[in-house]
């Protein structure tokens, strides 16, 4: 495994053994303010009508708290939840196996939904539209297919890549949510309220500090504070103040923006190796030694927030800002990202 990418990829899900961390209701969901709201007025009034919730599609980068957030709903809409996810749904059979099981309005949970297949999805249509499951039986001409009827149900799909998802599929949620990365207050308040469950004193500085470096993205923040909190009880006095996560966070290769060596050597590799780009995802994941899945739900994403790297029609592309982080001279005639500007203009 490559250095840093334990701490910082939030697809590494390791170390969230400590789940008394997650919030279990809305109101303590920090961050997040439309979703929230949105989200209440539509299970208030599905409760209200006596209803099941529409479908809820959540799109957003790994570790924002897509899962979470689809507990706290069934939580808030006292109703069961099953959980499952699109890789694993692998013949129609399984999905089959888990829809005639569901309860009534209660909600059926598909994390990325975006890897489920087009054979399974299929099942998914009339399932989701009508509440019916079209089951074949037997083989070649003498097969038949039943109609079984569902009981109306919730699925709440989890994306982090909607783009993938098809559009049948898409258009089949009546309610799409898209969570962004957070703001460090947010983080703040959720590393405060993570210290209070893991029994770790913080300061105000402390936890401005890690959640600065947490790229926005809460299951960072939380990951961060407990391998900080390590530092804090061997090393400390056992409070985490800036000066101790300062230390820790920079041991762990942590720079200030969050950024670690994979994410630098991403951008070294666009700069130095192909002169500022463009260049394909695909091709950094090679020349990186990195996961493209990981490339493309978390270093890319963080760095083109950043404003480091811009996604063109012809492949990724460095800025200046890039440039100026890892202290390389710009040139415009041969930076691609003025070429990728000027193409993109014409
Ligand atoms: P996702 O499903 O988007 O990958 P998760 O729901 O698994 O993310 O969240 C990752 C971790 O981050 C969880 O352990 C949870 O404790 C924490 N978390 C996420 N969002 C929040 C939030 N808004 N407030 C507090 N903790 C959060």
């Amino acid at each position: 495994m490559a250095q840093g990418e334990d701490f910082l990829n939030p697809n590494f899900t390791e170390a969230d053994r400590h789940s008394d961390i997650r919030p279990k209701t809305i109101d303590k969901f920090i961050g997040q303010s439309k979703v929230k709201q949105k989200l209440q007025v539509y299970m208030q009034a599905a409760m209200k009508r006596g209803d099941a919730l529409d479908h809820v599609l959540l799109c957003g980068p790994p570790g924002v708290g897509k899962t979470t957030l689809a507990n706290i709903i069934a939580c808030e809409l006292a109703v069961g939840i099953t959980t499952t996810s699109g890789p694993i749904l692998e013949r129609q059979g399984d999905l089959a196996a888990i829809l005639t099981n569901i309860s009534p309005q209660s909600v059926l949970f598909v994390d990325e939904i975006h890897r489920i297949n087009r054979t399974v999805e299929e099942i998914l249509y009339p399932a989701l539209e009508d509440y019916k499951l079209d089951i074949i039986l037997g083989k070649g001409p003498a097969a038949k297919t039943i109609r079984l009827d569902l009981p109306k149900f919730t699925l709440i799909g989890a994306t982090t890549r909607q783009g993938m998802l098809s559009a049948p599929l898409r258009d089949r949620f009546g309610v799409v949510l898209f969570m962004d990365y957070y703001e460090t207050e947010d983080l703040v308040e959720i590393l405060k309220n993570a210290s209070q469950t893991l029994n770790v004193k913080i300061t105000d500085d402390g936890a401005f500090e890690i959640a600065r470096r947490s790229r926005g993205t809460p299951r960072i923040a939380t990951r961060l504070l407990k391998r900080v909190r390590d530092f804090a009880e061997i090393k400390y006095e056992g409070v985490i103040d800036k000066k101790v996560a300062d230390y820790s966070l920079n041991l762990l290769e942590i720079d200030q923006l969050g950024l670690d060596a994979i994410d630098n050597k991403i951008l070294s590799t666009v700069i130095e190796k192909y002169d500022g780009g463009p260049v394909s995802g695909d091709t950094i994941s090679i020349s990186v030694g990195e996961d493209s899945d990981t490339i493309y739900d978390v270093y890319e994403p963080y760095l083109i927030k950043l404003g480091f790297l811009q996604r063109t029609p012809r492949g990724r592309v460095a800025t200046r800002l890039a440039y100026n982080h890892l202290k390389i001279a710009y040139n415009k005639k041969s930076d691609g990202a003025f070429a990728a500007e000027q193409q993109q203009l014409f």
